[in-house]
């Protein structure tokens, strides 16, 4: 698909995190909360965290957790303030290699309402259509909810800056400009990223990796891709191109690549490779690789060699890139890992040494693909509240 626009310059105040930003995260991470306890945790000034709270509280982003009992003056630092998650909710569209997943999420980062759209085709515009149908019907059945934006994840190459899904090799898609075609069909903000790196930003606002200064996402999917974040910024690179680690060629692999080469991370490790392999045992005849954890749950011995053999393999994976960039917290993002422990014991002996136990498990098993999405708009909205909340929109 060509390009038929020049995509904006990025914004850079909408990267700098702001006071507004430690404000609002402050609230999310400890609410309900005192504003003296997030002036003392922020170090900003009492009068500046009780200005900000108060424009909050105008917008609809949080509230008073409790009726005070007495008038205590302007502001009332101890009535603690919380999120207000009963009014806004961002979109989130995930496009996996099937189907796509539409979403609603709350301000906390959790499932309100969410949709598969299986795909009759790989043609973009038609599949990102169906994903702006989906949301606005979503929408629909929640007429009390208001959509801050939509946020849009995808493997592949995805580049943040332009809104562009530059490469995606699986679905065929090329320079797809997916801010322009998703804002004109859903009227909302549209914001665009990798899912790994989305992932990680889910992690680092919701779940496990709250409070770690360095996470190292891996995803194991149809698509295998890694993010790295510290200090509360996702590395993204030129054009977004940090985390292909697709074509990573796996000690003694013996999957040929789409690349020419055999035994790359993705051939190796994808669900298309642990499903052919299951059809190939007589586990399955299908492509869900919930199929072969159904199988394996049921007692199915070939099945769950299948499983601990990838998560092991992960495991050196996830090894690898422990050593090149050291994090204090890897999250992975497997089915098996995901769903047994022994998987997770076999991801940990992959990784081996005492860096196995700072490897973990997605905090969002059962919501990975719809947490994706949406955290993608809602990372925006905690680095910029005042960009991005509703009255900017
Ligand atoms: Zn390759």
């Amino acid at each position: 698909m060509p390009r038929t626009a020049t995509p904006p310059a990025p914004t850079p105040t909408s990267r700098r995190r702001t006071s507004a930003s430690v404000v609002l995260r402050s609230v999310l991470e400890h609410g309900p909360v005192a504003r003296s306890t997030i002036a003392r945790l922020t170090g900003l000034s009492p009068a500046s965290v009780t200005d900000y709270c108060s424009r909050f509280t105008e917008l609809g982003l949080i509230r008073e957790s409790e009726a005070p009992r007495q008038s205590q003056g302007v502001g009332r630092p101890h009535v603690p303030v919380d999120l207000d998650d009963s009014r806004f909710v961002v979109g989130g569209v995930h496009v996996a290699v099937p189907y796509t997943t539409v979403t609603l999420l709350d301000l906390r980062g959790r499932v309100v309402a969410v949709r598969e759209l299986r795909h009759e085709g790989t043609d973009a515009s038609s599949i990102l259509a169906r994903a702006a149908d989906g949301l606005a019907a979503l929408l629909e059945r929640s007429p009390r909810l208001r959509c801050l934006g939509v946020g849009f994840a995808a493997g592949g190459w995805v580049d943040r800056d332009s809104g562009t899904v530059v490469e995606h090799p699986l679905l065929g898609w090329h320079e797809v400009p997916v801010r322009e075609l998703l804002g004109a069909r859903t009227g909302l903000p549209v914001h665009v990223d990798g899912h790994a790196r989305a992932l990680v930003n889910a992690e680092r606002l919701f779940g496990r990796a709250r409070g770690s200064r360095s996470v190292l996402h891996l995803f194991v999917g149809n698509v295998v891709d890694a993010a790295f974040a510290t200090n509360d910024e996702v590395h993204h690179g030129p054009r977004s191109q940090a985390g292909a680690i697709a074509h990573l060629p796996v000690p003694g692999g013996t999957e040929p690549c789409d690349c020419g080469r055999t035994g790359c991370l993705q051939a190796e490790l994808s669900e298309r490779t642990l499903c052919r392999r299951a059809r190939r045992a007589g586990v399955t005849d299908g492509v869900n690789p919930m199929h072969v954890l159904t199988a394996a749950a049921a007692g199915d011995p070939a099945a769950l060699r299948l499983l601990l053999e990838r998560a092991h393999a992960v495991g050196r994976a996830a090894r690898l890139l422990l050593d090149v960039l050291n994090p204090e917290t890897v999250v992975v993002t497997e089915i098996g890992i995901l769903h047994r422990e022994d998987c997770l014991v076999a991801l940990r002996e992959g990784v081996g040494g005492d860096r196995a136990p700072s490897v973990v498990p997605s905090s969002f098993p059962d919501s990975v693909l719809a947490v994706a999405g949406g955290s993608v708009a809602l990372d925006v909205l905690y680095r910029d509240p005042l960009a991005a909340s509703p009255e900017a929109i």
